[in-house]
Protein backbone atom coordinates (compact mmCIF):
# COMPACT_ATOMS: atom_id res chain seq x y z
CA UNK A 1 0.00 0.00 0.00
CA UNK A 2 1.25 3.51 -1.18
CA UNK A 3 0.14 6.20 0.72
CA UNK A 4 0.29 9.67 -0.48
CA UNK A 5 -0.21 12.96 2.08
CA UNK A 6 -0.75 15.66 0.75
CA UNK A 7 -2.21 19.68 1.36
CA UNK A 8 -3.68 21.44 -1.76
CA UNK A 9 -2.99 24.43 -2.49
CA UNK A 10 -6.61 25.95 -0.47
CA UNK A 11 -4.93 24.60 2.50
CA UNK A 12 -6.81 21.45 2.90
CA UNK A 13 -5.29 18.45 4.20
CA UNK A 14 -5.70 15.34 1.73
CA UNK A 15 -4.86 12.13 1.52
CA UNK A 16 -4.24 9.38 -1.33
CA UNK A 17 -3.84 5.95 -1.14
CA UNK A 18 -3.05 3.85 -3.70
CA UNK A 19 -2.76 0.10 -3.42
CA UNK A 20 -0.21 -1.89 -5.67
CA UNK A 21 0.19 -4.92 -6.07
CA UNK A 22 4.02 -6.56 -7.01
CA UNK A 23 5.05 -7.81 -10.48
CA UNK A 24 4.19 -11.26 -11.48
CA UNK A 25 7.36 -11.68 -13.61
CA UNK A 26 10.71 -11.22 -13.78
CA UNK A 27 12.33 -9.39 -16.41
CA UNK A 28 15.63 -9.97 -18.59
CA UNK A 29 17.33 -7.58 -20.14
CA UNK A 30 15.78 -7.36 -23.75
CA UNK A 31 14.50 -4.22 -25.30
CA UNK A 32 13.85 -2.37 -27.97
CA UNK A 33 15.98 1.00 -27.85
CA UNK A 34 14.96 4.16 -29.50
CA UNK A 35 17.50 6.56 -31.14
CA UNK A 36 19.07 8.34 -28.50
CA UNK A 37 18.49 12.59 -27.95
CA UNK A 38 20.96 14.99 -28.18
CA UNK A 39 23.01 15.22 -24.40
CA UNK A 40 21.26 17.87 -22.60
CA UNK A 41 23.63 21.48 -22.37
CA UNK A 42 25.18 21.74 -18.96
CA UNK A 43 23.30 24.02 -16.61
CA UNK A 44 24.68 27.14 -15.79
CA UNK A 45 25.17 27.77 -11.34
CA UNK A 46 22.11 29.45 -10.90
CA UNK A 47 19.92 26.79 -12.96
CA UNK A 48 21.42 24.50 -10.42
CA UNK A 49 20.54 26.48 -7.54
CA UNK A 50 16.91 26.48 -8.69
CA UNK A 51 16.51 23.01 -9.12
CA UNK A 52 18.07 22.33 -5.42
CA UNK A 53 14.59 24.27 -3.84
CA UNK A 54 10.82 23.17 -3.25
CA UNK A 55 8.79 24.37 -5.99
CA UNK A 56 6.64 27.10 -4.77
CA UNK A 57 2.94 28.29 -5.53
CA UNK A 58 4.17 31.23 -8.28
CA UNK A 59 6.72 28.86 -9.85
CA UNK A 60 4.00 26.32 -10.24
CA UNK A 61 1.38 29.12 -11.61
CA UNK A 62 4.43 30.12 -14.08
CA UNK A 63 4.65 27.06 -15.87
CA UNK A 64 2.54 26.13 -19.10
CA UNK A 65 2.63 22.39 -19.64
CA UNK A 66 4.94 22.80 -22.29
CA UNK A 67 7.41 24.11 -20.22
CA UNK A 68 6.47 21.66 -18.01
CA UNK A 69 7.40 18.22 -20.24
CA UNK A 70 10.65 20.38 -21.39
CA UNK A 71 11.81 20.24 -17.99
CA UNK A 72 10.93 16.51 -17.32
CA UNK A 73 12.56 15.79 -20.33
CA UNK A 74 15.81 17.92 -19.91
CA UNK A 75 15.95 16.19 -16.16
CA UNK A 76 15.86 12.98 -17.78
CA UNK A 77 18.93 14.21 -20.14
CA UNK A 78 20.18 15.24 -16.83
CA UNK A 79 19.97 11.66 -15.64
CA UNK A 80 21.38 10.12 -18.51
CA UNK A 81 24.35 11.75 -17.96
CA UNK A 82 24.46 10.90 -14.44
CA UNK A 83 24.42 14.29 -13.66
CA UNK A 84 21.77 14.60 -10.95
CA UNK A 85 21.09 17.76 -8.87
CA UNK A 86 22.42 17.56 -5.21
CA UNK A 87 19.65 18.02 -3.13
CA UNK A 88 19.69 18.64 0.86
CA UNK A 89 16.92 16.23 1.59
CA UNK A 90 15.97 17.41 5.21
CA UNK A 91 15.84 20.54 4.55
CA UNK A 92 13.26 20.16 1.45
CA UNK A 93 11.26 17.99 3.86
CA UNK A 94 11.15 21.36 6.10
CA UNK A 95 9.92 23.49 3.02
CA UNK A 96 7.66 21.63 1.83
CA UNK A 97 5.89 20.74 5.26
CA UNK A 98 3.34 23.77 4.36
CA UNK A 99 2.24 22.75 1.05
CA UNK A 100 2.90 21.26 -2.38
CA UNK A 101 2.90 22.71 -5.64
CA UNK A 102 4.31 19.45 -7.90
CA UNK A 103 4.62 20.14 -11.66
CA UNK A 104 3.21 16.65 -13.19
CA UNK A 105 1.47 13.09 -12.59
CA UNK A 106 3.43 10.88 -13.38
CA UNK A 107 2.04 6.88 -14.25
CA UNK A 108 4.71 4.38 -13.89
CA UNK A 109 4.99 1.02 -13.38
CA UNK A 110 5.69 -1.16 -10.17
CA UNK A 111 9.13 -2.10 -12.03
CA UNK A 112 11.82 -1.36 -9.21
CA UNK A 113 13.95 -0.15 -12.16
CA UNK A 114 12.57 3.01 -12.66
CA UNK A 115 13.16 5.55 -9.82
CA UNK A 116 10.94 8.10 -10.81
CA UNK A 117 12.08 10.78 -9.51
CA UNK A 118 15.53 10.18 -9.79
CA UNK A 119 14.96 9.34 -13.62
CA UNK A 120 13.77 13.49 -13.93
CA UNK A 121 16.60 14.29 -11.53
CA UNK A 122 13.66 15.50 -9.50
CA UNK A 123 13.16 15.43 -5.43
CA UNK A 124 10.47 15.96 -3.14
CA UNK A 125 7.26 18.13 -3.81
CA UNK A 126 8.64 18.05 -7.51
CA UNK A 127 5.56 15.34 -9.08
CA UNK A 128 3.18 13.34 -8.49
CA UNK A 129 3.58 9.69 -9.15
CA UNK A 130 1.15 7.13 -9.20
CA UNK A 131 3.08 2.99 -9.45
CA UNK A 132 0.96 -0.25 -11.00
CA UNK A 133 2.54 -3.20 -12.20
CA UNK A 134 1.68 -2.36 -16.13
CA UNK A 135 1.38 1.38 -15.31
CA UNK A 136 -2.86 0.95 -16.75
CA UNK A 137 -5.18 3.30 -15.38
CA UNK A 138 -8.71 2.68 -13.34
CA UNK A 139 -11.08 5.00 -11.29
CA UNK A 140 -8.67 5.31 -8.68
CA UNK A 141 -5.55 6.22 -10.60
CA UNK A 142 -7.88 8.89 -12.61
CA UNK A 143 -9.22 10.21 -9.21
CA UNK A 144 -5.49 10.95 -8.58
CA UNK A 145 -4.83 12.62 -11.72
CA UNK A 146 -7.85 14.81 -11.05
CA UNK A 147 -6.30 15.72 -7.73
CA UNK A 148 -2.91 16.52 -8.89
CA UNK A 149 -3.99 18.61 -11.66
CA UNK A 150 -7.32 20.16 -10.99
CA UNK A 151 -6.88 20.81 -7.09
CA UNK A 152 -3.02 21.01 -6.95
CA UNK A 153 -2.42 22.65 -10.47
CA UNK A 154 -0.38 20.14 -12.30
CA UNK A 155 0.92 20.96 -15.58
CA UNK A 156 1.62 17.53 -16.80
CA UNK A 157 -0.07 13.76 -16.93
CA UNK A 158 2.72 11.32 -17.95
CA UNK A 159 2.08 7.33 -18.65
CA UNK A 160 5.05 5.56 -18.99
CA UNK A 161 5.84 2.13 -20.04
CA UNK A 162 8.72 0.30 -20.34
CA UNK A 163 10.99 -1.99 -22.19
CA UNK A 164 10.84 -5.37 -21.41
CA UNK A 165 7.77 -5.07 -18.48
CA UNK A 166 7.12 -7.86 -16.51
CA UNK A 167 3.25 -7.18 -16.32
CA UNK A 168 3.15 -6.89 -20.22
CA UNK A 169 4.80 -10.24 -20.58
CA UNK A 170 2.48 -11.77 -17.99
CA UNK A 171 -0.49 -10.09 -19.65
CA UNK A 172 0.40 -11.93 -23.23
CA UNK A 173 0.89 -15.41 -21.35
CA UNK A 174 -2.41 -14.92 -19.87
CA UNK A 175 -0.89 -16.01 -15.86
CA UNK A 176 -3.68 -16.47 -13.82
CA UNK A 177 -2.56 -16.51 -10.38
CA UNK A 178 -4.15 -14.58 -7.19
CA UNK A 179 -5.19 -11.34 -7.51
CA UNK A 180 -2.36 -11.33 -10.52
CA UNK A 181 -5.09 -12.43 -12.76
CA UNK A 182 -7.54 -9.44 -12.69
CA UNK A 183 -4.81 -7.09 -12.61
CA UNK A 184 -3.43 -8.68 -15.67
CA UNK A 185 -7.05 -8.54 -17.45
CA UNK A 186 -6.59 -4.61 -17.29
CA UNK A 187 -3.71 -5.15 -19.41
CA UNK A 188 -5.06 -7.81 -22.03
CA UNK A 189 -7.05 -4.43 -23.96
CA UNK A 190 -3.44 -3.67 -25.37
CA UNK A 191 -3.19 -7.01 -26.96
CA UNK A 192 -6.57 -7.41 -27.74
CA UNK A 193 -7.51 -4.27 -29.36
CA UNK A 194 -4.42 -2.76 -29.88
CA UNK A 195 -2.93 -2.22 -33.41
CA UNK A 196 -1.91 -4.72 -35.61
CA UNK A 197 1.65 -6.59 -35.22
CA UNK A 198 3.29 -8.12 -38.22
CA UNK A 199 5.54 -11.03 -36.52
CA UNK A 200 5.41 -13.77 -33.68
CA UNK A 201 3.18 -12.99 -31.32
CA UNK A 202 4.61 -14.48 -27.77
CA UNK A 203 6.43 -12.84 -24.92
CA UNK A 204 9.20 -14.44 -26.06
CA UNK A 205 9.65 -12.27 -28.99
CA UNK A 206 10.85 -8.86 -27.68
CA UNK A 207 9.72 -7.07 -31.01
CA UNK A 208 6.10 -7.78 -29.88
CA UNK A 209 6.74 -7.43 -26.09
CA UNK A 210 8.00 -3.61 -26.65
CA UNK A 211 5.23 -2.90 -29.29
CA UNK A 212 2.07 -4.13 -26.76
CA UNK A 213 4.08 -1.87 -23.95
CA UNK A 214 3.19 0.96 -26.43
CA UNK A 215 0.24 -0.09 -27.10
CA UNK A 216 -0.51 -0.12 -23.55
CA UNK A 217 0.53 3.42 -23.32
CA UNK A 218 -1.30 4.53 -25.73
CA UNK A 219 -4.39 2.55 -24.73
CA UNK A 220 -3.99 4.19 -20.69
CA UNK A 221 -3.82 7.78 -22.60
CA UNK A 222 -6.78 7.16 -24.48
CA UNK A 223 -8.70 6.03 -22.03
CA UNK A 224 -7.63 9.17 -19.48
CA UNK A 225 -8.97 11.39 -22.18
CA UNK A 226 -12.37 9.47 -22.68
CA UNK A 227 -12.84 8.42 -18.77
CA UNK A 228 -11.97 12.09 -17.28
CA UNK A 229 -14.03 14.63 -18.31
CA UNK A 230 -12.20 17.24 -15.89
CA UNK A 231 -9.02 16.00 -18.16
CA UNK A 232 -10.52 16.14 -20.82
CA UNK A 233 -11.50 19.25 -20.48
CA UNK A 234 -8.38 21.00 -18.83
CA UNK A 235 -6.49 19.58 -21.81
CA UNK A 236 -9.04 21.33 -24.03
CA UNK A 237 -8.08 24.55 -22.74
CA UNK A 238 -4.51 23.90 -22.88
CA UNK A 239 -3.87 23.76 -19.05
CA UNK A 240 -2.52 19.89 -19.27
CA UNK A 241 -1.05 18.16 -21.46
CA UNK A 242 -1.63 14.14 -21.47
CA UNK A 243 1.79 12.41 -22.85
CA UNK A 244 2.92 8.84 -23.21
CA UNK A 245 6.27 8.22 -22.57
CA UNK A 246 8.46 4.96 -23.15
CA UNK A 247 11.84 4.36 -20.67
CA UNK A 248 14.83 2.11 -22.17
CA UNK A 249 16.00 0.37 -19.00
CA UNK A 250 19.17 -0.12 -20.65
CA UNK A 251 20.27 3.67 -21.69
CA UNK A 252 17.69 4.92 -19.16
CA UNK A 253 16.48 7.76 -21.14
CA UNK A 254 12.55 8.54 -21.50
CA UNK A 255 11.27 9.34 -25.21
CA UNK A 256 7.53 10.52 -25.86
CA UNK A 257 5.49 8.29 -27.80
CA UNK A 258 3.82 9.82 -30.53
ZN1 LIG B 1 6.64 -3.08 -16.00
Amino acid sequence: MLVLSCRNRFGVSSFIMLAVVMSPAGAPAISVADEPQADAAPLQATEKEALRGVLTREQQAAYTPQKALDDLLAGNRRFVADDLTQRNHSQRVREAYEGQFPKAVILSCLDSRIPVEDVFDLGIGDIFVARVAGNFVNEDILGSMEFGCRVAGAKVIMVIGHTSCGAVRAAIDDVKLGNITPMLAKIRPAIEKGSPFDGKKGSDNPAYVAHVCRENVRLAVETIRERSEILRTMEAEGSIKIVGAYYDLRSGEVTPLP
